[in-house]
């Protein structure tokens, strides 16, 4: 008998029956299950269950033959001439098409590049650069979208004030308190469920967290972004643990600009390069706070003087990182045939087991539940607080569960529907629940 079943008696082991079966049967009817196959994972009997996706995504299966590919035959054969041969130049953009689809968007409006800090930064300052020009701005080519509708007779009022979710990433935060300095602007935090009251004349741009990386909540981006759009602001959606967790639709929703990560539920890679999200009718107005070459209308021209090109590209900056670049592009396979409709009804059913797991295997007051209980509040992942967090996770992790640790109290534990079964959702509760009684 294991310490958990010897603690709390036999009606544990009835439990477990129930969960390990029901677990079988979920498993057994998973239309995505057989997508796990195409990721390297550990093999069942190393009892490993991976529960970090949400933080670095699991390595595709077909990657390593195709960035051996890269280095081998492109970098050491071709060389140079791969930029144009293997479409290395045109990467960004080419990427940006493959993640699209799975945000929402139609062609056009997405390119890979930089970090996601970078990219909130950009997409900041742009955001404030276009309210604050108004309607009449420069930048545009006619009267721009954002604003237009509030400002009849083009008068150019004050737009001073940047509003930031109040739990956001630290990284967006930093950035954007220097997008603000920037711009003349007062940050302001609030909590992301107060912004639709909060905009008014004075506000020049929002950014905001799709889901919260602490708790897994999962903000309105609909709603949101239609009060913003009342007032005139344009707001900035982080999408980094929602694009590849759940549908985003950010064409049908009328956003402005997002951003993500594509190393977490998008499996490009340790550091591999994010997007950034322009919708179309806002590219002719966007003003890149970091113009680089790449981004130019004739980079090749290596003109003094800078004209942005059009389009996405408008959103790069400096050389594209190929080796991660072309990473992605590969993992991005692992997609075909799958429909985030279908990865959100697994990843809701998987948190929803895994809670139902811990609450009946879980010493009673040990752990408290943060995740939110209703799905269209919920993210991906299961937010468990927990007093002393910092010594359970490491235990966990001897274990065979990987999760993550979000001081001072939280244990996150990131559910990638592509890859995540919900056996293995038993067995992490489980052994939680042995860990949290020793
Ligand atoms: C993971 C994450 C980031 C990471 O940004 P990098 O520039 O890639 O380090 C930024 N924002 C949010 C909300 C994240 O979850």
């Amino acid at each position: 008998m294991s310490d958990v079943s010897s603690a709390r008696g036999a009606g544990l082991v009835t439990d477990r029956e129930r969960f390990r079966a029901a677990a079988e049967r979920l498993d057994a009817t998973d239309p995505l299950a057989g997508v796990r196959g195409r990721f390297v994972l550990d093999d069942a009997a190393d009892g490993v269950v991976y529960l970090d996706g949400n933080s670095l995504g699991a390595l595709p299966a077909n990657v390593p033959a195709r960035l051996a590919e890269v280095v081998g035959e492109e970098w050491g054969r071709l060389r140079i001439r791969s930029w144009e041969e293997r479409g290395w130049w045109s990467a960004p953009e080419r990427v940006g098409e493959r993640i699209a689809p799975l945000i929402g968007a139609a062609p056009g409006q997405v390119v890979v590049a930089d970090s996601t800090s970078v990219n909130v930064f950009k997409a900041v300052v742009a955001a404030i650069r276009i309210a604050q020009a108004g309607p009449e701005g420069p930048g545009p080519e006619g009267p721009g979208a954002v604003g237009a509708e509030s400002f009849p007779g083009g008068s150019v009022p004050l737009r001073d004030e940047l509003l930031v979710d109040a739990a956001t990433f630290p990284s967006d935060g930093y950035m954007a308190e220097s997008a603000a300095r920037m711009t003349g602007c007062r940050i302001r935090a609030v909590e992301a469920a107060e912004l639709p009251a909060e905009f008014g004349p004075r506000t020049a741009a929002a950014l905001v967290n799709h889901v919260d990386y602490r708790t897994g909540r999962l903000h309105d981006l609909p709603g949101t972004t239609a009060a913003a759009h009342r007032a005139g602001v344009p707001v900035v959606w982080d999408l980094c643990h929602s694009a590849g967790a759940l549908p985003v639709d950010l064409d049908r929703h009328q956003v402005d600009f997002a951003v993500g990560c594509t190393y977490k539920y998008l499996n490009g890679g340790p550091g591999a390069p994010a997007f950034l999200y322009v919708r179309r009718d806002l590219q002719p107005r966007f003003d890149s706070p970091l113009p680089g070459w790449t981004s130019h209308a004739d980079p090749f021209g290596m003109a003094p003087s800078y004209t942005p090109a059009g389009g996405s590209t408008r959103g790069r900056v400096g050389t594209p990182d190929i080796l991660s670049l072309l990473a992605l592009e590969a993992a991005l396979d692992v997609w075909d045939g799958v429909t985030l409709e279908a990865v959100r009804a697994k990843s809701l059913a998987l948190t929803d087991f895994f809670s139902e797991c811990v609450a009946a295997y879980a010493p009673e007051g040990r752990v408290e539940n943060i995740t939110p209980e209703a799905h269209p509040e919920r993210g991906s992942q299961v937010a468990l607080r927990c007093p002393d967090a910092v010594k359970v996770m490491p235990r966990l992790m001897e274990r065979g569960v990987i999760g993550d640790l979000r001081r001072p109290d939280v244990l996150r534990f990131g559910f990638t529907p592509l890859y995540t079964g919900f056996a293995d959702a038993e067995r992490a509760a489980y052994i939680l629940a042995e860990v949290l009684t020793a």
